[in-house]
């Protein structure tokens, strides 16, 4: 059954006559486009595919279970003509400025409804086809932490150490990488977001490496904390507390957990172990996307299915001190689950 196929199994659910998705990630998704301008309808019975004329022979190619129009110089105005009945839209990608256009253009007897999710609920579950595309990610990326392993990390600063990874990850065929990468030594590393800095990193310490690889478009995610020398006890015990929460949670990742049951085992683990956590979610699903559904968190609804692929992240930040996150990119199957990420999870000393 094609995506499409499935997409209109859902509009029925959710009492839709038509979709319109203008998301360029969610029209890659469902028509395999990948220039920058199109968009498409979907109906009980029609699928049409509009871009403009810079990508009409792309499209022909990329494209071909869609019936093409091309577009004039006004997208949505098109767009809105193929519209009828109940029409979702959207409604976390469109502004309200693109909204009130279409509200404008829709034929009459159209209703425009909130449709958010939907492409997104068929994305969180992967074919074989992406999870051959999130393995090949992955792989790439993990040989990056083998790099690092070999390069050491002392010495050098955290954004040459950064530059260094985009330009293997792209060497060794990655399309890019699917964000910048975070390198983050001691203190610094207590900041889940740490932008590299152009300071030399110490022997002695922490460092919070984190980087994802894109591979025909699909994205993998992965955090390793590794150490430059040999470390005090307390950043030793919060390694141990954050490792041991971080598999009890991989071990749980199966279809059925809720996924904030997941959330809130691994956050009362760490903890409990170590006196204090972390403020991110636990996790988040991979794709197209580097952050999609499903979520690992406190307010996340639902529960995980076979397809899902979803990261596992734990962490412990102590401003002023040091930070540690562990994250692995995990499948969940018909009968368990596919741990992707490959780089060992003991501590590993960069320059002994
Ligand atoms: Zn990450
Ligand atoms: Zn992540």
């Amino acid at each position: 059954m094609s995506r499409a196929d499935r997409l209109v199994a859902l509009l029925e659910e959710r009492e839709l006559d038509c979709l319109l998705v203008t998301q360029l990630v969610n029209v890659r998704y469902l028509t395999g486009f990948t220039g920058t301008n199109g968009a498409c309808v979907v109906t009980r019975d029609a699928r049409l595919f509009l871009t403009d004329f810079r990508y009409v022979q792309q499209a022909k190619q990329q494209v071909p279970e869609f019936e093409h129009l091309e577009a004039s110089r006004e997208l949505l105005g098109d767009l809105a003509a193929q519209l009828g009945g109940r029409a979702g839209f959207d409604d976390a990608h469109v502004s309200v400025r693109a909204h009130r256009l279409l509200s404008e253009k829709v034929g009459e007897g159209v209703e425009l409804v909130p449709g958010a999710g939907v492409v997104e609920g068929l994305r969180a579950v992967k074919d074989d086809e992406e999870l051959r595309a999130i393995r090949a990610a992955v792989e790439v990326a993990d040989a990056a932490y083998q790099e690092l392993r070999a390069a050491g990390l002392a010495g050098r600063t955290e954004r040459e150490v950064a530059r260094s990874i985009v330009r293997f990850l792209e060497d060794r065929g990655a399309d890019e990488v699917s964000f910048p990468p975070i390198v983050a030594a001691g203190a610094h590393g207590a900041l889940p977001h740490a932008a590299p800095r152009d300071v030399p990193i110490p022997r002695g310490t922490l460092v919070v490496v984190d980087l994802g690889a894109r591979v025909d478009g699909y994205c993998s995610d992965c955090t390793r904390t590794l150490a430059t020398g040999s470390l005090e006890d307390r950043p030793l015990e919060a390694y141990e507390a954050v490792r041991r929460a971080q598999q009890a949670a991989v071990d749980d990742v199966r279809a059925g957990a809720v996924c904030r049951d997941l959330d809130a085992m691994a956050r009362e683990m760490v903890e409990s172990s170590f006196g204090t956590g972390f403020e991110h979610g636990l996790g988040h699903g991979v794709g197209l996307e580097v952050h999609e559904g499903p979520r690992l968190a406190a307010t996340a609804e639902g529960s995980l299915e076979p397809g899902n692929v979803v990261t596992v992240e734990p962490g412990v930040y102590v401003p002023g001190e040091f930070g540690i996150r562990i994250e692995d990119l995990v499948a969940v199957t018909g009968d368990g689950r596919d741990v992707l990420t490959g780089f060992p999870k003991e501590l590993v000393t960069v320059d002994g």
